[in-house]
């Protein structure tokens, strides 16, 4: 069932230019960050896979692992924790041994873009690292899309056309391989602050998977 990957992760990756342009400026501002591409953090292999948007300047683009000192990281991470997915329910920083369990997290786009917004060619073009990721997954997963930039990236790895496919908020839309993808609203700030995602909402999303993850066990 696995597929051949078609391009390995670039931790040193500049082929958006603005990206990098923006994290050379970043990194001559604050030195002790990591400012680079943030790669994926678990198992590859894991059965249970988030798809966030992208690093925050001063969260995961400063740790070097995804979520990690983003207000959006409280309560992922915390959930993960919840439904068994991490050993830990706060992820401090790169080097503080928690771990995700039959989970992993990855990102549409791996460079943090000024203002949290990458262009539609910044996508598609960190697009060839996550079609990798998930095409390269030997059993069926739950792709867990936060927002619909996320879910939009999802699908394009798997050359599914958006139009086919509505985001909503705990929407199931099934994937080759059967793979399923699973809606969430980002667990960002201002959903969590606007009450548009609450958090008996987003473990409800959680419960889902695991349900989802024992029927293809
Ligand atoms: S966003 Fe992706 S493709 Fe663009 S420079 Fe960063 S790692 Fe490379």
């Amino acid at each position: 069932m696995a597929k051949p990957i078609t391009k390995v992760f670039d931790t040193h990756c500049t082929r958006c230019p603005r990206l990098a342009e923006f994290l050379s400026v970043g990194k001559h501002e604050y030195p002790a960050y990591h400012c680079g591409p943030v790669a994926p953090f678990g198992d590859p292999q894991a059965r249970l896979i988030i798809v966030g948007l992208a690093p925050g300047f001063h969260g995961a683009n400063a740790t070097g692992r995804p979520f990690t000192g983003d207000y959006a990281g409280i309560l992922l991470y915390d959930t993960l924790y919840r439904y068994g997915f991490a050993t830990a329910p706060t992820s401090v920083s790169i080097s503080d041994g928690l771990q995700l369990i039959n989970a992993r997290i990855t990102n549409a786009v791996k460079c943090v873009p000024p203002e949290n917004k990458p262009t539609p060619a910044e996508i598609a073009q960190c697009n060839e690292y996550l079609k990798t990721e998930l095409q390269s997954l030997s059993k069926p997963s739950v792709m867990l899309a936060l927002g619909t930039i996320a879910h939009g990236a999802v699908l394009k790895a798997f050359a599914l056309k958006v139009g086919n496919y509505k985001f909503s908020h705990g929407a199931e839309h099934d994937l080759p391989n059967g793979h399923v993808l699973l809606n969430s609203y980002h667990c960002s700030r201002y959903n969590t602050n606007t009450r548009r995602l609450t958090e008996t909402m987003f473990h409800q999303v959680f419960e889902r998977a695991q349900s989802l993850l024992m029927k293809m066990a």
